[in-house]
């Protein structure tokens, strides 16, 4: 915290974005059947106080389409500029309700893609703000809050047939009990992760079968892999994994929405015998009651449902979890409105007993959704049982403070912030599309100058 927090001091003077974007297309990373060549990017928001304190936010993308939630984030900037921080703080659910809902802008949304996206990157580069000014990590600001204060961040509209402020105030004032205990064992034991590195639908033989290895030689027991494209591709990846990870280990598939909702049951049928825990994304994410009956199909067989990395708002997650349509809800720490929104879906995840295993990877998901899950364990479930947080390696050197994964767990960050703020070096050469490393690229031709007409 610089200096004294007078309300002048506090009052937010710019708010900058930045289209950022890696080249992950030339390695096939973070490939999968609906994605095939992403490059992992992001809106990337900084806004500064009048004493140069910064908060750093974004919102993951794939590539091209970032300019537009830029746009977005542009298209809101007024309605922060010239608040107070600490104003904002006070009512965060009526500051982020005055951003969701802004009368004009809502019929280009309302809480849902482009403009939710840029509402969640500004909103995450407050709570990085926030709690860079108290001097605590993200998780900790979360713990530290009173029941009544962490409510008050949240926007209750639509969702108190399920969950009303008071309930969730009274939930969490039963959580409290052992507090103190599970943030010391976080800081020794963190919270373990699972890998998806090894199943990208781009990989070799080769490459899978060494990932599987490395990451076993890491210490994880839970693995990913891509599925969708091509059955007998299918069983033979699968195959080769079981082959090297045992049938001890737990494993997952994840389709990433390919199927209709009759063929994503047939094709699990065929699946099962290599012991799934989860399909994830079977089908479009906006399809509640498929999600439902792909569900019900494959509960006899052990499989759930797991879902949420592209639901749009609390609304649909609430849906989605009052139709038994999800066993693993999978919250995104980029989308929906930011922490705010999240942590709603969090607290009636929880009341319907249903786990949450976020999203992770991408650029940051990693480094912030880490800080929410800490949250859950700390106040709100108590419990890191059958709970795990994704993981994938890559694109965690380009920030200041990237997350830590030691023997498959996410180490409880110690630094103030949300961790995303990005090093001033990975902003220079992957600004898109004048950074030097795109310059490059383009007379190297292995992208085409898109300031270039074709
Ligand atoms: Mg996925």
């Amino acid at each position: 915290m610089s200096g004294t927090m007078t309300t002048e001091n506090l009052r937010i003077v710019s708010l900058d974005v930045k289209d950022i974007r890696f080249p992950t297309s030339l390695g096939a990373h973070g490939s999968d059947a609906m994605h095939t060549d992403p490059d992992y990017s992001c809106a990337y928001v900084t806004v500064k106080t009048a004493k140069g304190d910064e908060g750093h936010g974004l919102t993951f993308t794939c590539g091209r389409g970032t300019e537009i939630v830029v746009a977005a984030v542009k298209s809101l900037r007024n309605m922060v500029i010239g608040q107070t921080a600490f104003e904002i703080f006070k009512d965060f659910a009526g500051f982020w309700r005055s951003l969701t809902s802004e009368t004009q802008i809502r019929w280009v949304g309302p809480e849902k893609g482009v403009t939710h996206l840029a509402v969640a990157a500004i909103v995450n580069s407050l709570w990085d703000l926030w709690a860079k000014l108290l001097n605590k990590p993200v998780w900790l600001l979360l713990a530290d809050l009173e029941p009544e204060q962490l409510v008050s961040t949240i926007d209750f509209r639509y969702i108190t047939d399920v969950i009303t402020k008071e309930e969730a105030i009274e939930i969490l004032k039963k959580a409290r009990e052992g507090k103190e205990e599970r943030i010391q064992d976080l800081f020794v034991h963190g919270y373990p992760a699972y890998t998806t590195q090894v199943g990208w639908l781009g990989y070799s033989n080769e490459q899978i079968i060494e990932l599987c290895q490395r990451y076993l030689d890491l210490g994880f027991t839970f693995f990913k892999l891509k599925v969708g494209n091509d059955l007998k591709d299918d069983i033979r990846r699968l195959e080769l994994v079981r082959n090297t990870i045992g049938w001890d280990n737990t494993l997952a598939v994840d389709a990433n929405q390919v199927w209709e909702v009759n063929e994503a049951i047939e094709w699990m049928k065929e699946l099962a015998r290599f012991k799934i825990t989860w399909i994830e994304e079977p089908t479009s994410p906006d399809d509640i009651l498929g999600h439902a009956t792909i569900a019900k199909a494959l509960k006899p067989l052990g499989i759930g449902v797991a879902t949420g990395e592209m639901c749009c708002n609390r609304v649909m997650f609430k849906q989605f979890l009052q139709a038994d349509a999800m066993q693993y809800c999978q919250i995104d720490s980029a989308r929906i409105g930011g922490i705010n929104e999240i942590l709603s879906v969090y607290l009636m995840a929880h009341k319907l007993g249903v786990k949450i295993c976020p999203h992770a990877g991408g650029i940051g998901l990693c480094e912030m959704v880490q800080h929410l899950q800490m949250w859950d364990y700390i106040c709100l479930s108590g419990t890191r049982e059958g709970r795990v947080i994704e993981y994938v390696d890559q694109q965690h050197d380009q920030f200041v403070n990237p997350t830590i994964v030691d023997k498959a767990c996410y180490q409880a960050p110690r630094v103030a912030g949300y961790n995303t703020t990005l090093k001033q070096e990975a902003i220079e050469k992957y600004e898109y599309p004048n950074g030097s490393e795109w310059e490059s690229m383009y007379q190297k031709g292995l992208f085409h100058d898109p300031r270039k007409l074709y």
